[in-house]
């Protein structure tokens, strides 16, 4: 009975027009592809099952720990309006979202795999939750406590000091959003509607608000103006999906109707109408811009609403969005938002690879809006794109383990790259956990992406060795999947319909086993393999064409019939376009829809060394790796030559797969190999350059420590690392404090630190902030909205100026723990190579 009752909920609900129906929105009545739901799509398989388990075990739980900061917070605003105000929450922005997002990925889990601990966990924190909201459904912490008013706003972008007086960066619809999706996820999971109620009350609240006018908001004004993180548009949808209220449908339309033409913002960075794409109205809009993340959450809501409504008005921007995404804009990993500055989109083909930004977040939104442009237009190509970013850049965000995340996620790193909050390592957490909570939410949802049907069409998108039900207009088809994909390159079918049955099997035939490893005009294989993808119908190879990137097999079907699918996998090497200079006369490696890196752990060294002149497919191989992390990847080892200490030699060189990186330690990485010699610039290497920075001064020097330590360039390999000289202070007054002469044109991108603690006598410090020296006067830095002053351990701490800064010097403020002493082992300051 339940499982029926899920089924139900899961299917996209068409509603007719009536005369009820809201004034400017109806509902679309044609065959929509319905997706079959991700709980009804049971899987077989090696490769998701066991991240899927890895999530139940590992993922979900240590997240839901790593989350408890923001439950308190939300029980404090409980406690708040129950009238106790002795203890107030602390002032943050998007805290709530994570967590938010970490129990979609909990409920979602649940759905396949009932666990009454963690469903009594989860019925706890709803519990707070809906003690946190206010009577009338607002929800935000910060505002109902009033602790905005002690907020520093951080970067000039603060929460405003009441509800809704600064949308642009309070993220108060963005947290709602988040709340909604994973309020629409546990009631699907479970059937228990407290925490819907809660998220129905809430966007109801804000249509208020927002459209109609509240004496208790605006002074009863409407205050009609989008929000600066886009998330609430897919997410009201969801709710719509789930209730069948035609108000969220159109708040959604609302929404993104009146972005671009109620409010833009003014300034530069993030204030700038581009960064949040307010800068002309959404149906207007022609290239991909701003934040990242943003962005495709955007995208992604308008899909939905073009679906769901059928009025075609957003069809234009969104396919020249998409082509200006996948045409000039996107790594081959499916990775969006190059630059770091904005955490967003660059100029068109700026696509580095050492100091790629690619957020994990903004991969993940990839997968999710090519996943409702192919919904919208049932064109296999937006397929290839989902799961070109999903194997590679989304996967890569997570450890095999499940408990070690990427923030960002770089196409190279040859141990001087600062950028990943650390190393070049994974990290356990974020102050800002977007990623790893967007992870956990995305992997449960991958099953739910690999079959859709009509009327009389079964499409399958995504393969994996899975089994399933889809019911059809002329009764339901049992279909069994049997694949080792993404390694194998056969796809088996068992079609099981009640009772012999016509209709049509769509089977999607990747853009990499055509013509090129993802659509778009940036990247393309070099050299014709004669080797063609083929169906066989019950051992017999069929003729069939292709329309709109599918494999169309149209018959009238028995029990038992079956399909082999062969996606020939041969190893291919990747050009791009030339107008891409990071990649200028260089190769990337790919199989299947798996893009390939080389790893220091395989190459017994350094792997910037080596260098492809000479591209050969018969010396190639694959080999299965038989032991440890990787096991059951599929590797490739070809002949290849190095340029090293001892001069140009032919070495082996040996890839595994992209999303497998970093899982055997901290060490160089590249995807985009050179193809000369004189490419590889070996002292840069293992570089260790000394001085860069003049005019180090220190408030004092400890008589052990060595302010050398400041502008050695020497990298630490943890915070008790004793190998390399470390500046110290135990001089115990308040004000410690290092400065830095700054001897460059360029704009600062990021100043990271690398703090010392010997768990002794020296601590990492309570907290630190930076000054900036400009027109002879010290300023306080104003940081990115993202970044906090972290004073994490082993890895670099880095804050990301909020605004173009040039400046002559900077300054470290420290303060110590009561009591201890304080050290820094390094400070690495980047500079923009690209000015915004
Ligand atoms: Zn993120």
């Amino acid at each position: 009975m339940k499982k029926l009752l899920l089924l139900l909920l899961f299917v996209p609900l068409v509603i007719s027009c009536s005369e009820e129906v809201d004034e400017n929105v109806s509902s679309k009545k044609d065959s929509q592809l319905m997706p079959v739901a991700f709980n009804q799509v049971h899987l077989e398989d090696d490769f998701w099952k066991t991240r899927l388990k890895t999530q139940g075990k590992t993922l979900v739980p240590f997240a839901l720990d790593k989350t408890i900061p923001a439950v308190k917070n939300l029980e404090k605003a409980a406690k708040f309006l129950e009238g106790d105000t002795t203890d107030l929450p602390y002032p943050h922005q998007y805290l709530s979202s994570d967590l938010y997002k970490v129990m979609e990925g909990a409920a979602l889990i649940l759905m396949e795999n009932p666990n009454p601990e963690l469903e009594k966990r989860i019925d706890g924190i709803v519990d707070i939750i809906a003690r946190a909201q206010q009577e009338d459904g607002y929800l935000y912490v910060a505002h109902t406590t009033g602790v905005s008013k002690n907020h520093d706003a951080w970067g000039g972008s603060g929460m405003g000091d009441k509800p809704y007086s600064f949308v642009l960066h309070s993220h108060e619809l963005y947290n709602m959003g988040h709340m909604y999706e994973a309020a629409v996820a546990y009631y699907q999971a479970t059937g228990k509607d407290e925490w819907l109620k809660v998220a129905e009350k809430n966007a109801q609240h804000i249509n208020r608000v927002f459209f109609e006018g509240d004496p208790n908001y605006n002074n009863g004004t409407p205050v009609n103006q989008a929000p600066g993180h886009e998330e609430i548009e897919l997410a009201l949808i969801k709710l719509y999906r789930v209730t069948g209220n035609e108000l969220y449908l159109n708040m959604s339309k609302k929404f993104l109707d009146i972005r671009g033409k109620t409010y833009n913002p003014e300034g530069s960075g993030l204030l700038s109408p581009i960064y949040s794409q307010q800068h002309k109205p959404v149906a207007e809009q022609e290239k991909a811009v701003g934040h990242a993340v943003r962005a495709v959450y955007l995208y992604s809501g308008m899909a939905d609403v073009s679906l769901l409504t059928g009025t075609g008005e957003y069809d234009g921007a969104l396919n020249n969005i998409w082509h200006n995404i996948v045409d000039t804009k996107m790594h081959i990993t499916g990775g969006l938002g190059a630059v770091h500055g904005i955490e967003g989109f660059g100029p068109e083909y700026v696509l580095p690879n050492k100091e790629a930004y690619n957020e994990t977040c903004a991969a993940v939104g990839n997968v999710f809006f090519n996943y409702r442009m192919f919904l919208l237009t049932k064109d296999a190509q937006f397929m290839d794109v989902a799961e070109i970013s999903l194997l590679n850049n989304s996967l890569a965000g997570v450890n095999i383990e499940g408990n070690k995340f990427f923030y960002v996620n770089p196409l190279e790193a040859d141990g001087n790259n600062p950028f990943n909050h650390g190393k070049t390592g994974r990290s356990p957490w974020f102050g800002t956990a977007c990623c790893p909570s967007n992870i956990a939410r995305l992997i449960p949802q991958v099953s739910g992406m690999m079959y859709s049907y009509t009327e009389n069409e079964i499409y399958a998108t995504f393969y994996a060795s899975n089994s399933t039900n889809i019911p059809l207009k002329e009764g339901i088809v049992s279909i069994t999947q049997k694949s080792g994909y993404p390694f194998d390159e056969k796809i088996n079918f068992t079609l099981t319909p009640e009772k012999k049955q016509k209709f049509t099997l769509k089977l999607r035939i990747p853009t990499w086993a055509r013509n090129q490893f993802v659509p778009g005009k940036l990247y393309s294989y070099i050299g014709n393999i004669s080797e063609e993808w083929q169906v066989k119908v019950n051992g017999e190879k069929v003729s069939v064409s292709l329309d709109k990137g599918f494999a169309i097999i149209n018959r009238t079907w028995q029990p038992g019939d079956e399909v082999e699918l062969m996606l020939p996998m041969p190893v291919r090497f990747n050009k791009s376009i030339d107008l891409v200079e990071a990649n200028e006369s260089r190769v990337a490696i790919t199989r299947g829809p798996l893009v390939y890196c080389a790893e220091e752990v395989d190459n017994s060294g350094v792997v910037q060394r080596f260098f492809l002149d000479d591209i050969n497919q018969s010396r190639v191989n694959t080999q299965i790796i038989s032991e440890g992390v990787l096991k059951n990847v599929t590797s490739i080892s070809l002949e290849s030559k190095s340029n090293g200490t001892s001069g140009i030699k032919k070495e082996k060189l040996k890839l595994i797969p992209y999303y497998a990186w970093n899982n055997r330690g901290d060490e160089s990485m590249i995807v985009w190999f050179p193809t000369k010699s004189d490419m590889i610039q070996f002292s840069d290497v293992n570089g260790l350059k000394g001085g860069r920075y003049k005019n180090v001064k220190a408030s004092s020097t400890s008589k052990y420590g060595n302010l050398g330590a400041i502008s050695d360039g020497r990298r630490p390999m943890n915070s008790n690392d004793t190998t390399i000289p470390v500046w110290t202070s135990t001089k115990k007054d308040n004000k410690h404090w290092v400065e830095i002469g700054i001897d460059s044109d360029k704009p600062i991108r990021s100043i990271n630190i690398y703090w010392y603690d010997n768990n002794k006598s020296i601590k990492v410090p309570e907290k630190w902030s930076i000054e900036y020296l400009k027109d002879n006067t010290w300023k306080k830095l104003k940081i990115y909205v993202t970044d906090s002053y972290f004073i994490q351990k082993n890895q670099y701490n880095l804050v990301h100026p909020a605004e173009k800064l040039k400046c002559k010097a900077l300054r470290i403020n420290i303060i110590p723990n009561d009591g201890m002493a304080i050290g820094i082992l390094d400070v690495d300051i980047q500079y923009e190579d690209i000015e915004m």
